[in-house]
């Protein structure tokens, strides 16, 4: 996975990419950023159980979870003074934005990459040329006290490094065309 710095990243460049004129920009900047990082919300039912990994890289790591987020997400259209259509295909690339960063980020557990076609196939899949470097955060059956430690270790702090190096490159290019 990649740390939630990257992203919060691609999730508000996505939101910037979709803010219609009449404004709202700090909204849709807090939208972009739990739009990036929703799908690792997979975490707190672990938690909840005493097994903070063992439900991560689950089926909210899945293209249908995208566009049930985005669904959902169409309901804070008003909040966020745009059109439905508008705020559920933001919300719904925001978190598209996380799958893409998740599979291009190398995997050092199993079951390695994330089950994009969820349910259609339990296949994971991972990029055989991954660009970022991944987050430790232990394995299932660790403890809460090992996950934090891992989180907090100098590796954690060298991939944040890459992923603000080559985030905003990758999403910049990807605005500017988006915008033609
Ligand atoms: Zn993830």
């Amino acid at each position: 996975m990649a740390s939630p710095i990257g992203h919060s990243l691609a999730g508000i460049v996505c939101a910037l990419a979709g803010t219609p004129r009449s404004g709202g920009f700090w909204r849709w900047v807090c939208f972009g950023i739990f739009a990036g990082i929703a799908a690792d919300l997979d975490f707190l039912p672990g938690l909840l159980v005493g097994d903070v990994n063992k439900y991560h890289h689950g089926f909210s790591h899945s293209i249908i979870s995208a566009l049930i987020f985005g669904l959902l997400a169409s309901y804070l259209s008003r909040w966020l003074q745009a059109s439905a259509f508008r705020t559920g295909l933001v919300g719904a690339l925001g978190y598209g934005s996380h799958l893409l960063l998740d599979y291009l980020t190398y995997d050092g557990r199993a079951p390695y990459g994330i089950p994009l076609f969820w349910p259609l196939n339990d296949h994971y899949w991972s990029s055989p040329y991954p660009i970022f470097v991944g987050i430790k955060h232990g394995e299932p059956g660790d403890s809460l006290t090992e996950f934090v430690m891992q989180g907090l270790s100098w590796h954690n702090l060298y991939a944040i490094g890459v992923e603000l190096a080559l985030v905003p490159v990758m999403l910049i290019v990807w605005y500017q065309v988006s915008k033609k």
